[in-house]
């Protein structure tokens, strides 16, 4: 997803500034699928959504003063 504006408001620099951007997938009921046909479908559903943001968690590092921040999309305040 280049070209996303890797920019973000920051709280403690009160300011929009440049952030680094992790993912971390999220853990889901496939993972704890043992069975062959679950790792078929972890991988078939790794595959359909390779490359995208679905099921991540996404946390924001500000580059100017290092604070970290969960930003999910829509869920800024679970
Ligand atoms: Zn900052």
């Amino acid at each position: 997803m280049s070209g996303y504006p890797a920019t973000h408001f920051c709280k403690q620099c009160s300011q929009e500034t440049p952030h680094s951007e992790i993912l971390v997938r999220k853990t889901s009921s496939y993972d704890t699928d043992r069975s062959l046909l679950g790792r078929v479908k972890l991988m078939a559903h790794t595959f359909i959504n390779g490359g995208h943001y679905y099921d991540m968690d996404r946390y924001v590092t500000c580059k100017v003063c290092g604070r970290k921040e969960k930003d999910n999309w829509g869920n800024e305040f679970e």
